[in-house]
C-alpha cells in the first residue's frame, strides 16, 4: 500500500521541472472586436501596436483572445497539483482593469466560464478523494482576505457581505509566517474547512459577495482591492510515517492602471494611489529577487508579505498578466507588459529553486492555528 501510495503521489507530483527560476509568466489577451495585440504563431509571443510601433514581447505561455477558461486551466492544472504534494503555490492575475483579471481568476458561475480558482479547488478535492483511498490523510482549510488602502478584511467573516466594514483586521501585526517559513497565516481571520466541492462553493461565494466593488470611469464595477485566496493543505501518511503542507493562492490584484487614466474623483485618491503603492511595492519584491540582493522588501506592502512564502524562499509563482487589447487601452497595455516582462526575468532567490515541505517521521508538521479557527467555523 505504502508503495502505491508514493507511486501515486510520484505520478500526481508536478513533473514540470523549473522553466526559468520559479516565477513564470503567461500573458492572456481577452477577445475584443477592435485589437491593438497579434498574438504570434507558437504561442509564447505578442506584438502591440502603439502610434504606429510595434513593441514585441515573449512569455512563457501567450493565450490569444479564443482560448477557453478549460484551456488556461490545463496550463496550469499541474503547478496546482505540486500544492498537494507540498509545495507553497501562488498564481496571480496582473492588469489594468477590465482585462480579464476576475474572469481569469473566478470567471462565471457556468461550467463553461469558470475561472482557475473553482476549477482548481475542484481537482485538489478530486485527487483528495483518490489519495485518501491510498491512505493518505489530507485536511483542506481556506481564508479569504482583501487588501484594500493596505488594510486587510476578511471577506469569510459574518455579515462581510452587506456590511462593508465587517471582517477588517486592525491588528497591524495580524500576518505572521510559520516558523518553517512556510505557510502564512493571518490571525484574526477565519479559516473555514473545505471538505467537499459544496462546502468550496458556499466558501467562494461568501467571499465574492463580500468583495469590495465600486465603479470608476473605467468600469462600472472597477475592484480596486486585491483578493487573496489562500487554500490550506496539510497531509499525513501513517504507513511511512510522511507528513507535508502545502498552500494555494489565488489572487485577483486590483486594477494596475494609473490614476490620471482612470479619472478618479478627488475624493477616490487616496484610494487609487494606496493600490499603485502596493502594486509597486510587488514590483519592486521582483526586482530585488530578479538582482539577487540579500534584502527583499516584501515588508513594504500587506501584499507582499501575505504572500511572502510563495514570492521568495522555495514557493512556485505563476503571474497572469492581462490584457485588453481595445486600441484606447495601448498605452496602459504597454505598461502591463513591460511589467510582465520584468517578472519573466526573475528568478526566486532560494538555491536549489522549489521545495516540497515534507518531513519523514515525528510529528505531523500542524498548521498553526488562528483564533478565528478555536471560535468555531465564523
Ligand atoms: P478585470 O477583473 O481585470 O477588471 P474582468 O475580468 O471583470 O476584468 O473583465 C471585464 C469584462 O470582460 C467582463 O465582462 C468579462 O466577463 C469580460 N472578459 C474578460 N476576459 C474575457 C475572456 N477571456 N473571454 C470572454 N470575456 C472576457
Ligand atoms: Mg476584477
Amino acid at each position: 500500500a505504502a508503495a502505491a501510495a508514493e507511486a501515486t503521489r510520484r505520478q500526481l507530483h508536478n513533473q514540470m521541472v523549473e522553466l526559468r527560476g520559479n516565477i513564470r509568466v503567461f500573458c492572456r489577451v481577452r477577445p475584443h472586436p477592435a485589437s491593438s495585440v497579434r498574438c504570434l504563431a507558437g504561442g509564447t509571443s505578442l506584438a502591440l501596436t502603439l502610434d504606429g510601433k510595434e513593441h514585441n514581447f515573449s512569455f512563457d505561455k501567450v493565450f490569444g483572445p479564443g482560448t477557453s477558461q478549460q484551456q488556461v486551466f490545463d496550463s496550469v492544472s499541474e503547478l496546482v497539483q505540486s500544492a498537494l504534494d507540498g509545495y507553497h503555490v501562488c498564481l496571480f492575475s496582473y492588469g489594468q482593469t477590465g482585462a480579464g483579471k476576475t474572469y481569469t481568476m473566478s470567471g462565471a458561475n457556468t461550467p463553461e466560464h469558470q475561472g482557475l480558482m473553482p476549477r482548481a479547488v475542484n481537482q485538489i478535492l478530486e485527487s483528495v478523494v483518490q489519495l485518501t483511498e491510498q491512505e493518505w490523510q489530507y485536511t483542506l482549510s481556506a481564508s479569504c482576505i482583501e487588501v484594500y488602502n493596505n488594510t486587510l478584511r476578511d471577506l469569510l467573516a459574518e455579515g462581510a457581505g452587506s456590511k462593508p466594514e465587517a471582517g477588517r483586521i486592525n491588528d497591524a501585526n495580524a500576518i505572521k509566517h510559520d516558523a518553517a517559513g512556510g505557510h502564512t497565516v493571518v490571525i484574526g481571520a477565519n479559516r473555514l474547512p473545505v471538505s467537499d466541492a459544496a462546502s468550496a462553493a458556499a466558501l467562494m461565494s461568501r467571499a465574492s459577495e463580500a468583495r469590495a466593488c465600486e465603479a470608476t470611469a473605467m468600469n462600472a464595477v472597477s475592484s480596486r482591492s486585491h483578493c487573496v485566496f489562500m487554500l490550506y493543505i496539510a497531509a499525513s501518511h501513517a504507513a511511512t510515517n510522511t507528513h507535508l503542507t502545502g498552500s494555494l493562492c489565488l489572487v485577483d490584484l486590483a486594477g494596475s492602471e494609473r490614476l490620471d487614466r482612470s479619472m478618479v474623483e478627488d475624493m477616490r485618491k487616496r484610494e487609487a494611489c494606496s493600490i499603485n503603492q502596493s502594486l509597486s511595492a510587488l514590483g519592486d519584491v521582483f526586482a530585488a529577487l530578479s538582482s539577487k540582493t540579500s534584502h527583499v522588501p516584501y515588508r513594504n506592502s500587506k501584499l507582499t508579505y501575505l504572500l511572502q512564502p510563495c514570492l521568495g524562499g522555495h514557493g512556485k509563482t505563476l503571474m497572469f498578466c492581462n490584457i485588453n487589447p481595445e486600441p484606447a487601452s495601448a498605452q496602459e497595455s504597454l505598461c502591463s507588459l513591460k511589467f510582465a516582462a520584468k517578472v519573466n526575468g526573475c528568478e526566486t532567490a532560494a538555491k536549489g529553486g522549489a521545495k516540497r515541505n515534507v518531513t519523514q517521521g515525528g510529528a505531523p508538521a500542524a498548521l498553526p492555528s488562528t483564533p478565528a479557527d478555536a471560535a468555531g467555523s465564523g
